[in-house]
């Protein structure tokens, strides 16, 4: 693309960013005066009845519109737990709802990250309109610095979400000043077409929400991630008169989470993990309490904090995630600890162990991670004993449980007590809706066509099971894969073909450079390590100047392996010099050489060891 028409068109787009974002504050106490009727113990049959009619409904104003069909593209987050990104495109206008990053997995030696594939977006980079954000957490907005790499387009979330992006992109420069949009539970966004309304639901971190979108075919709401919680520690329960509302008003497509849908019954409330903890402080009064929990769980966090103060406890934290989440949420006024509770880290031997808790990071078993450190006995600060009781109030990310069992193994080992959900039920409490409250959503919502996202397989499965429960047709319930087109037209919704999707790999500042090969070659390294061997030859000569030496790493112990390296020196010496000597021409060529001495090495470390090493000769002609 030309350079001057490509400024132009972001120049364009900056001025209806300016005027996009007419938000326009929900009417929210004319809203909550409606009695909301749900459809709650009535027959499948009625719902069913209802669906039909809204159908037509929708049918009759869709004809008076154009014929085209919405299109629901979700490019992650499906079949798999992360990378969360869904696009909603109507003719010339792309919305994107979330914009995670995913973690990964095994047979990626040294990725520290991977985001979904944008390359559909690449090819309708001019119809983006806006990424909407649901709420902070990594799965749905950790790619974001990576999206706006490429892509400058208004970003809209509520004040911790955008608060946490700030953050992050203090570390990714960027060329231009980003578009971060606050908004509130109840705001509504205008972007092309669609009108997106953010509504207020519970999580495992604040200012969640989920997103109504208006389209020409109809509402589809996402669920974001949510629970329901009677009792959160601030602010309010999700607002279940919203979704009842929109529900009567008529839902067409609803994108629900399935993270916990294999759970039965009600996730517990935020607020019982705080009795818990009370009681684990009580039981260990004279010991010094490690709690490591996620760092972006504040109302965790805060809980924590309380019980303590409430103990006569100082609090000091470690990690720095950690400690940018607490030092944010206290600016952001999410947390007001008394004065004098937060102590440094530096300060804890001052006071006796029972006088103390420590918040750390780590509960997934990272291995960067402080408790990590901490567990193994490498952190600069802090070294654990048996005066100290360490808490996992957090449950294991799906892929994560053997890292935990590593540090649970070596902190018992080490004669330190370990807590966690397993051992003391209740010290941690999900963010997730169960069984009983997807039900509930369903049924506030009664949407026309349902989709599980978020979530593996199987969680996939057993929403789309609970959904068949609540009377909804098995047809209208929708099967996609990241990738897969959804497309709502004319009353109807099915797979309608499949757009380009998979994952783009990040090793440090790389983003898509790390391709199979390189992969393989990492894992051949692993497995078989690599061996370096140096020479200098004079070709004109035809002399060596210096023997071949040999360094290795990941392949053998090298004082235990003397005789072995000896022997490849040997080789390597004598191919060395019937190379330089066999040329016809009187100078030989230095790459022939490398290359037979190499194949030398390798053949004969493979007799010796059966292993296959990668073997990098350094010859160079002086
Ligand atoms: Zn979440
Ligand atoms: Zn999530």
């Amino acid at each position: 693309m030309p350079e001057n028409k490509k400024s132009k068109r972001t120049a364009k787009r900056t001025d209806a960013a300016k005027e996009a974002p007419k938000r326009t504050r929900k009417t929210a106490k004319a809203a909550s005066g409606t009695p909301a009727e749900t459809s709650a113990g009535k027959p499948a049959a009625q719902a069913g009845q209802r669906a039909a009619r809204r159908d037509r409904a929708a049918i009759r104003a869709e004809s008076r519109s154009a014929s085209n069909g919405v299109r629901v593209i979700p490019l992650g987050g499906i079949g798999e737990v992360g990378k969360n990104m869904t696009l909603i495109e109507y003719e010339n206008d792309i919305i994107i709802i979330d914009c995670g990053l995913g973690f990964p997995e095994d047979d990626m030696p040294g990725i520290d990250l991977v985001i979904p594939d944008l390359s559909y977006l690449e090819a309708n980079r001019q119809k983006i309109r806006a990424v909407l954000l649901t709420h902070g957490h990594e799965d749905h907005i950790g790619a974001i610095p990576y999206f706006l790499r490429s892509f400058n387009v208004p970003v809209y979330g509520t004040a911790l979400t955008i608060g946490i992006i700030r953050n992050k992109l203090r570390e990714h420069r960027l060329a231009f000043i980003p578009q971060l949009i606050t908004v509130h539970a109840g705001d509504k966004v205008k972007a092309g077409v669609f009108e997106a309304e953010f509504i207020h639901v519970n999580h495992s971190i604040p200012d969640s929400c989920a997103i109504c979108v208006s389209t020409p075919a109809g509402r589809i709401l996402h669920t974001g991630d949510f629970k329901l919680d009677v009792s959160p520690i601030e602010g309010s329960m999700m607002d279940l008169t919203r979704f009842g509302e929109l529900g009567r008003q008529g839902i067409r497509l609803m994108l629900c989470e399935s993270t916990n849908a294999e759970r039965h019954g009600y996730t517990p409330s935020e607020r019982s993990v705080g009795g818990v903890l009370e009681t684990v402080f009580d039981a260990h009064a004279d010991k010094r309490i490690v709690v490591a929990t996620f760092s972006s769980n504040v109302h965790r966090v805060m809980q924590i904090i309380n019980v303590s103060v409430k103990r006569g406890r100082k609090v000091a934290i470690t990690g720095r995630s950690m400690q940018a989440v607490i030092s944010a949420a206290i600016e952001l006024g999410y947390m007001t600890p008394p004065p004098d509770t937060i102590i440094d880290v530096e300060d804890m031997k001052r006071y006796p162990p029972g006088k103390l808790t420590l918040i750390t990071t780590g509960s997934q078993g990272e291995p960067m991670s402080a408790l990590y450190r901490m567990a193994f006995a490498d952190h600069s600060q802090v070294t654990l004993g048996p005066s100290d009781v360490v808490v996992l109030s957090s449950s294991a990310i799906p892929g994560n449980e053997k890292l935990i069992d590593r540090i649970i193994n070596e902190l018992t080992h080490n004669g330190i007590k370990v807590i966690n959900d397993s051992v003391y039920s209740g010290v941690h409490a999900s963010g997730h809706a169960c069984s009983e409250e997807i039900k509930l959503m369903i049924q506030l919502c009664r949407p026309s066509f349902y989709m599980p996202i978020h979530g593996e397989y199987r969680h996939l499965a057993a929403n789309r099971d609970i959904a068949a429960f609540t009377g909804i047709d098995p047809d209208r319930i929708i099967t996609a894969d990241i990738g897969t087109v959804v497309e709502l037209k004319r009353g109807r919704c099915a797979v309608n073909g499949t757009v380009p999707s998979g994952r783009i790999m990040i090793d440090g500042l790389g983003v898509g450079d790390i391709g199979k090969a390189v992969l393989r070659d990492r894992k051949h390294l692993s497995e078989d390590g690599i061996v370096i061997l140096f020479a200098s030859v004079d070709l004109d000569a035809r002399l060596v100047l210096t023997p071949p030496e040999i360094i290795s790493k990941g392949f053998v112990y090298l004082p235990d392996a003397e005789e072995l390296i000896n022997l490849a020196k040997e080789t390597a010496a004598d191919e060395l010099s019937r190379a330089i000597e066999s040329g016809r021409r009187r100078r030989q060529d230095l790459e022939t050489i490398r290359e037979r001495v190499r194949r030398s090495v390798i053949k004969l470390l493979n007799e010796k060891t059966g292993r296959n090493p990668i073997v990098i000769p350094f010859i160079t002609d002086l």
